[in-house]
């Protein structure tokens, strides 16, 4: 990439990480299919879905994951958005919310995102 046109991108992700996919789908760069959104969270459809509801929960701040996650407001509004988005799909008291953290545990996009799953019935324990 050309030194110019990588100064404008870091400029745009001055909070973010420009190769980072929900950075990127957080600035509106990549389309998604967005089911919530406010000044600290976005709530998008996931694009390979594991139940009828499947919508991944992430702060528009670059954090890589919920270890890293040191901010106790910024962790409450993840996990009201989360319950807030079940509830509008009509799912509101059944519903599974799933971290993976780390490669080791299935994390597989490096910006920390909740799994809000619903529409079915789940095991336990997860595989
Ligand atoms: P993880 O494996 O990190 O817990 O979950 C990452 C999730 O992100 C996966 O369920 C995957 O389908 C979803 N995902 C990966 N890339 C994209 C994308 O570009 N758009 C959307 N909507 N979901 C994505
Ligand atoms: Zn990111």
């Amino acid at each position: 990439m050309r030194a110019r046109r990588r100064a404008r991108r870091s400029r745009r992700y001055s909070t973010g990480v420009a190769d980072c996919v929900f950075c990127r789908i957080a600035a509106k760069e990549i389309p998604a299919s967005i089911v919530y959104e406010d000044s600290d969270v976005v709530a998008f459809k996931d694009l390979n879905p594991r139940a009828p509801l499947h919508v991944l929960v992430i702060p528009r701040r670059h954090v890589s994951g919920l270890a890293q996650l040191d901010d106790v407001s910024l962790a409450g509004k993840l996990a009201l958005a989360a319950a807030r988005v079940a509830k509008d799909a009509g799912h509101g008291e059944s519903f599974r919310l799933v971290v993976n953290n780390g490669a080791g545990a299935g994390q597989s996009v490096f910006h920390v995102h909740f799994h809000v799953l619903g529409g079915r019935t789940f095991s336990w324990p997860p595989g």
